[in-house]
């Protein structure tokens, strides 16, 4: 690897030079009123951009996967029911890890490519008349695939069945990337990480609860201690944690956080749609296909690439990487081998995508693929062209 050149993966993904330095922070007292000082622009700012005016913001030391884990924990109980889509790798994990904490979990098989079948879900709750299930897992952005879901459908599915189970959404590769709205969809935990919409190393999890997400944590029984949510609040009032916080990846989200609301997040959404259809354009000059089904899911924060059959889709991972030094993401589970995967969330222009664009190509003509050298970068060059960016003002 070359750490001059950026990642093409989907996290982690590049830090901006004064986020880095905005991580860099000299020990300070974490019970002192200078932590409060970050500690509470970082929950005000995330609030923002759940787009939400009243959810409860946690910040944990983990990762999007123990996002996960202080979302059901804090609010079921052993022997609960949830219900949910596996269409890759990351819904598969999220199921996975409900099944080990002793939960049920009503599986909706999907195909690897597609969204949420929400008209499934639907009939599913309909038919749950003892309402059994008690929460909706939606994975917003299956980052194994390249696809997004629709979370308003899943909402709507909840509600024509007329059911009362929570929703929870693992936003961890959307969350500050692609829109969100946790108000409006009616969302009761959102999870995220700090290393991909945010810009930041690996490290926390963020999570965003509703009202009623909360109150179900004084029945739920499943055990929690480092991920206890009433513990944590009862930090943050004192502007504290319950144990050491990590100051300085705190400092750096206080920092990204203001920086994607100084843009705008509307801005961020279109930057990264742009910079995602430009993508799909050299795709499609390349004359290869996405994972993702058809236009309506395709996500604008990973692409997820099919290889012609019989060629392996890791040869051009691997061969990136030490021909070129560039990291671009491989195939998971089920499409492991069969698709690559560029990553283009966080941050990254037109130029940087181009440069990934231009080490895809000359990585498939060494392994012998027919493509023709700059056929994609032409595709993409065209498209940003056409397509400068129009910054709105941010509101
Ligand atoms: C990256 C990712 C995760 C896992 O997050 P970690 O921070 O690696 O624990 C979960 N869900 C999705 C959709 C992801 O992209």
């Amino acid at each position: 690897m070359s750490f001059q050149n950026p990642v093409f993966i989907p996290g982690p993904t590049n830090m901006p030079e004064d986020v880095r330095k905005a991580c860099d922070m000299p020990t300070l007292d974490h019970r002192s009123p200078l932590f409060g000082a970050i500690l509470h622009p970082c929950l005000d700012n995330v609030r923002k951009v759940l787009k939400s005016e009243a959810a409860q913001v946690f910040l944990f030391p983990s990762t999007g996967t123990g996002g996960w884990e202080t979302a059901i924990s804090n609010t079921l109980s052993p022997g609960d029911t949830v219900l949910a889509a596996r269409n890759g790798m990351f819904s598969h994990r999220w199921i996975d890890m409900c099944q080990r904490h002793g939960l049920k979990v009503r599986i909706v098989e999907t195909p690897w490519g597609e969204g949420i079948p929400t008209a499934r879900f639907e009939e599913i709750l309909t038919a749950d008349t003892g309402h059994e299930i008690k929460v909706v897992l939606a994975t917003h952005n299956e980052t194994a695939t390249g696809v997004r879901s629709d979370i308003a459908a899943v909402r709507r599915a909840i509600d024509a069945a007329k059911h009362p189970a929570m929703l929870f959404v693992d936003g961890v590769s959307s969350i500050g990337s692609m829109d969100f709205r946790f108000d409006e969809w009616g969302v009761d935990v959102a999870v995220t990480g700090s290393q991909k919409g945010f810009m930041l190393p690996a490290g926390l999890a963020i999570l965003g609860f509703s009202d009623r997400a909360v109150q179900a944590g004084r029945t739920a029984t499943l055990p929690r201690t480092f991920f206890d949510i009433q513990d944590m609040a009862k930090g943050y009032a004192n502007n504290a944690f319950p144990y050491t916080p990590p100051v300085g990846l705190m400092n750096g989200l206080r920092y990204s956080s203001s920086l994607l609301l100084e843009e705008g997040l509307e801005n961020v959404f279109a930057r990264h749609h742009r910079i995602a259809e430009g993508v799909r354009r050299a795709v499609s000059a390349w004359g290869l296909e996405l994972c993702a089904v058809d236009a309506s899911v395709q996500s604008d924060t990973v692409s997820a690439i099919r290889t012609p059959a019989g060629f392996d889709a890791s040869r051009i991972v691997a061969h990136a990487a030490e021909r070129y030094g560039v990291a671009f993401g491989t195939g998971l589970g089920e499409v492991a081998g069969k698709v690559f995967r560029i990553g283009h969330l966080g941050s990254l222009t037109d130029v940087m995508t181009l440069a990934g664009l231009a080490t895809a190509e000359m990585v498939m003509a060494d392994l012998g693929l027919n493509i023709r050298l700059g056929s994609g970068v032409a595709a993409a060059q065209d498209y940003y062209r056409g397509h400068a960016l129009q910054a709105k003002k941010a509101a």
